[in-house]
């Protein structure tokens, strides 16, 4: 899956809006993925096998990185 068709069908998930990471939040939690040495083709974090576009949507989720949540630095 490419990172854009990612962002587009995490776009389309019927998460409810209250759970939903505001778009900011959500772009920035995406900008530390892009720099991280944990992401995996665009689109899959090597820590929990996740697709990043669909973890980051959730306000409540976290960056599960070993050395420390990337998300909150
Ligand atoms: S370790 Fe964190 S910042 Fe890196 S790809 Fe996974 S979720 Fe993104």
């Amino acid at each position: 899956m490419t990172p854009a068709l990612a962002l587009e069908m995490a776009a389309a998930s019927p998460l409810a809006a209250s759970l939903r990471a505001a778009d900011a939040l959500y772009r920035a939690r995406l900008n530390r993925c892009a720099s991280c040495n944990g992401l995996r083709e665009g689109v899959l974090c090597a820590w929990c096998g996740c697709f990043v576009q669909f973890r980051a949507l959730s306000k409540t989720n976290y960056c599960p990185s070993p050395s420390g949540d990337k998300w909150r630095e």
